[in-house]
Formats: C-alpha cells, sequence, structure tokens
C-alpha cells in the first residue's frame, strides 16, 4: 500500500506521489509561527502533527526537506516592538529560541530549514516586480502595493482552489488589517505595506518607497527560494486554508515560475484545531495553555506529545487537563511494558535501530506492519494507537507466562523502536522526585522499621496527596507517581 493523504486542493484523500520522484527529497513546507509571545499548545498541535508526517514520510524511505518560516514582521511583533524598545530582532529573536526550545520539549525533529521573513526581503521584493510586470500587482494611492484578484483571474488563474468561497465575506476575517481604502477591489489584498508612522523603525527600502512586507507574500517567497517553485506537501492549521493558503497560490503561480502544467503545491494538508470547551485555543480569547505553563503544572513534554497526537488530524480535539492526565496513565502503561522488555532483554537489547527507512517485508513485525496500513490510511492515528496498546497487552501477558527468553524480549523491544521513531515519545525519563517526597519516604521508611503503621499509613496519605504512591519490593520501597 502507498501513503494517502487527505488533500485539501481536491477535497479527497489522495495517494502521496512526489512531484519529482527522482529528487533527491520531498519538499515540505509548514508555515511556522508568529514570534510574538510563547506558542500554546493549539499551535504545538499543528506543529507536531506536522512532525508526524515527517517522521511517517522518512520512516517510509522518503528524504524530507523540511521548511518551517518564522514570521518575525508582522502587526502584533510591530506593537510589541514599540512597546518594549527593544529592537526588532531582539524581540523575536526571544520567542524564536522559545519556540525551538518547546518543539525540542516536544520531540519535534528541527526543521532543516527555518528561515526568517526579515532574511528574505530581497526575495519578497523579487517577486512583487514580478507580479507588477504581469499587470498582477498595482501600487495604490498610499504608496502600498496590491494583489489584483480580477488581473489574476482575467490570465486565466484560479482564485479559490483551496475553499469554496465569497472571498469578501472571507476576506473580513483577515488578520492582515488596516489595507482596505486604497485597494481597487474589497477582496485584493497587501503585498507591500507603505510605512506608516507607527511602524518605527521596521521597514525597508523598496522600488515602491519604505515599507514592510505582507504576510502572505512571506510563505511564497521563502518556500520558493528553499523548495523551489513547485513542491509537494504544505502544511497548516486549518484556519490558515483562507486567506493565507489561497493568496500564497495566488502569489505563487501568479508569478509564472512553474513549468507548464505545475502547481505551486501539490499536496495540501491542513490540521484542525485545539479546542477548549468547543471554542479554538487562541491568545485572543484567553483560553489557552502553553507548553510552559504545563511543564509548570509537573506534566512532561512526551505526556503532552502523546495528547496531541492521540486524536486525528482532521478532527478538532478538545483540550482538558483531565486529558492530559489520562494521557498520563496510558503512556505509563506503555513505558512499564517497554521497562519490563527492557529488563527481560537485559544485554541482548539492541540499540543498533535503524532510524528511516522500511524494514525488508520478512524482517517487519507485525507492531510495524500495523503501524504502516494505520498511518498509510490518512494517518489514522486512532488505529496506530489501538495496535499499539494491543502490542501492550500482548507484551505483558507474554512476559507473565515466561514463554519469552532474552532474545525474544529484545526482538519485540526492536519493534517498538522502530515504531517509536515515528510516535516520537522517547525513553521515560529518569523520574525526578521532589524534596519533600523523598523527605516523607524516608519518614514513612523509619516509622516501618520503628513499626509505627499508624504513622507509616499516615504519611502514605500525605504522599497520595501530592501524588505519589509507595511500592514496596524486597529490595526496598520507592516512589512512584499515582
Ligand atoms: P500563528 O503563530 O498564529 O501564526 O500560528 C501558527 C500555527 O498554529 C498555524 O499553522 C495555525 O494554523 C496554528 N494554530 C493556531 N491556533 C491553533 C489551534 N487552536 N489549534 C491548532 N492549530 C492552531
Ligand atoms: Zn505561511
Amino acid at each position: 500500500m502507498a501513503l494517502r493523504l487527505f488533500n485539501t486542493l481536491h477535497r479527497q484523500v489522495e495517494e502521496f506521489c512526489p512531484l519529482f520522484p527522482e529528487a533527491e527529497s520531498v519538499g515540505f513546507y509548514c508555515c511556522g509561527p508568529t514570534v510574538y509571545d510563547f506558542g500554546h499548545i493549539g499551535n504545538f498541535r499543528t506543529f507536531v502533527f506536522a512532525d508526524l508526517l515527517r517522521r511517517y514520510l522518512e520512516f517510509r524511505g522518503f528524504r524530507v526537506n523540511h521548511v518551517m518560516n518564522i514570521t518575525d514582521v508582522e502587526d502584533k511583533i510591530i506593537r510589541q516592538v514599540a512597546a518594549t524598545g527593544l529592537t526588532l530582532a531582539e524581540f523575536t529573536g526571544r520567542y524564536t529560541d522559545a519556540f525551538l526550545a518547546d518543539l525540542g520539549t516536544l520531540s519535534c525533529r528541527r526543521p532543516h530549514h527555518l528561515p526568517r521573513a526579515t532574511d528574505y526581503i530581497p526575495q519578497i521584493i523579487e517577486l512583487i516586480r514580478r507580479l507588477e510586470a504581469r499587470g498582477i500587482a498595482y501600487r495604490a494611492g498610499d504608496g502600498s502595493v496590491y494583489f489584483s484578484i480580477n488581473k489574476y483571474r482575467a490570465c486565466g488563474c484560479r482564485y479559490g482552489q483551496l475553499v469554496t468561497l465569497d472571498p469578501d465575506a472571507q476576506r473580513r476575517t483577515e488578520r492582515v488589517s488596516g489595507d482596505s481604502y486604497e485597494k481597487d477591489d474589497l477582496a485584493d489584498f497587501a503585498l507591500w505595506k507603505a510605512r506608516v508612522p507607527g511602524d518605527g523603525e521596521v521597514f525597508w527600502e523598496s522600488p515602491w518607497g519604505e515599507g514592510r512586507p505582507g504576510w502572505h507574500i512571506e510563505c511564497s517567497a521563502m518556500s520558493m527560494a528553499i523548495l523551489g517553485s513547485s513542491f509537494d506537501l504544505h502544511l497548516g492549521g486549518e484556519d490558515l486554508a483562507f486567506p493565507h493558503h489561497e493568496d500564497e497560490i495566488a502569489q505563487s503561480e501568479g508569478t509564472g515560475l512553474q513549468q507548464p502544467g505545475r502547481p505551486f503545491v501539490k499536496h495540501w494538508v491542513h490540521a484542525a484545531h485545539l479546542l477548549v470547551d468547543g471554542k479554538k485555543m487562541s491568545k485572543s480569547l484567553g483560553n489557552f495553555f502553553t507548553v510552559r505553563d504545563l511543564l509548570n503544572r509537573g506534566f512532561q513534554g512526551r505526556e503532552i506529545r502523546f495528547l496531541l497526537l492521540s486524536a486525528h488530524y482532521r478532527e478538532t480535539f478538545n483540550f482538558t487537563l483531565e486529558g492530559l492526565d489520562a494521557a498520563r496513565t496510558a503512556l505509563s502503561r506503555l513505558d512499564a511494558a517497554v521497562a519490563q522488555l527492557t529488563e527481560k532483554a537485559g544485554s541482548a537489547a539492541a540499540s543498533d535501530v535503524p532510524t528511516s527507512g522500511p524494514a525488508a517485508p520478512a524482517s517487519r513485525s507485525s507492531l510495524e506492519t500495523a503501524l504502516t496500513e494505520a498511518l498509510d490510511d490518512d494517518l489514522n492515528v486512532s488505529k496506530a494507537w489501538a495496535a499499539i496498546f494491543d502490542w501492550v497487552r500482548e507484551t505483558n501477558a507474554g512476559l507473565a507466562s515466561g514463554a519469552w527468553d532474552a532474545a525474544a524480549a529484545a526482538d519485540r523491544l526492536r519493534a517498538w523502536r522502530r515504531v517509536d521513531e515515528v510516535m516520537g515519545l522517547g525513553a521515560r525519563p529518569a523520574e525526578e522526585f521532589p524534596a519533600v517526597a523523598l523527605a516523607l519516604l524516608d519518614k514513612r521508611n523509619a516509622a516501618k522499621a520503628a513499626r509505627d503503621f499508624a504513622t507509616a499509613d499516615a504519611v502514605r496519605g500525605e504522599l497520595k496527596a501530592l501524588g505519589w504512591t509507595v511500592e514496596d519490593s524486597k529490595t526496598g520501597s520507592r516512589l512512584k507517581r499515582l
């Protein structure tokens, strides 16, 4: 079977075939963050999904050239730069670093390219010049340059490829605003925004005077500069399909840089939103958690990742802290099975697991086969997790029966490690016990040794209230998270 993915361009699930089968790598672009604050886990649902798709392509033997832009010039950023007195680079540098750290916390593979919009001003200007030369871009009275949808259509191009729309109605929801008066048509959008006093020192020289790029053109310029004028995969959250991605198509195809018959992007893949109480998690609604908020509550990055990957990417998914607790419990079952297998495998546990490329069918484990069948089916993670938790049950039963020797346990472990190259959960980190819990454990051990069981039980209760339980064994007692 081949990998099949929903393509927003054709509103159907389609086989993924690279645009240039002879090319070394698959061109993969995911719209990145706007770095004016810490990202929330809604944003990271989209980035973790992009990471899953990248990892799965790599697992299936594709080489992926992964680009994620950093939007480092935009209205909100400019307002904050003015308010903080920092330079644009200082301000956005902080949040870019924080974003990359959070991406690492969630075990996302680092994109191969992380272009910043402000490093691509010449390429942006060049694209706008091309559009102007073709009569599709025009300069308005305020010095800004707009994209003319009517002129674009007159060239035989289609505006409205990703969504069926009433552009005028939709445009009102666009986040790049403040550009409506000088336009020929309400649906037109800004490619270059003339400098206004509120921009402070954030501006660049251009053939149209001082100003800054519109948001949409940044992604056209960066993606085509790095991946070429036609490439395989473009991802983002579903809110970006219109107008951002529709405008990217219009700008990019409007330049006429593609070979005849080649689209700007072959597969458009959009991830549904993370919700809170039925509403999109967003900064403006104030209903958000950052990765840092959740770490401060004692959760681990891999638990957040596991939760974000528990629903299919095209389904909206409601976030709750209880859901995250449940994710922790489920993950600890998986961790326990892996820990027992590791113990059983002893020195037979292999560490030379290939990181990419499909295993030869003969050596493919049934777990790997089940994962491949599930993820080939438009990344059906529910099926994948069902197969993984069946494997956990079989593992527990097999270990309990005592039927497996070290080599058999090592084989199973190897199968899990290959599958985890895709799921990206990694090994459970060594537990860090808070000092207060360790002190209580000592107190309980002392009480037990003194046969003061009333105190020992009371201390156990205190530990429970802190989220810890005590496991007693022949070798002593140890703390375990509840
Ligand atoms: P931004 O930093 O606002 O440009 O958004 C970065 C990415 O996060 C985009 O792909 C958005 O579509 C995505 N995104 C924003 N909010 C959510 C959400 N609640 N759930 C999933 N993805 C989101
Ligand atoms: Zn973009």
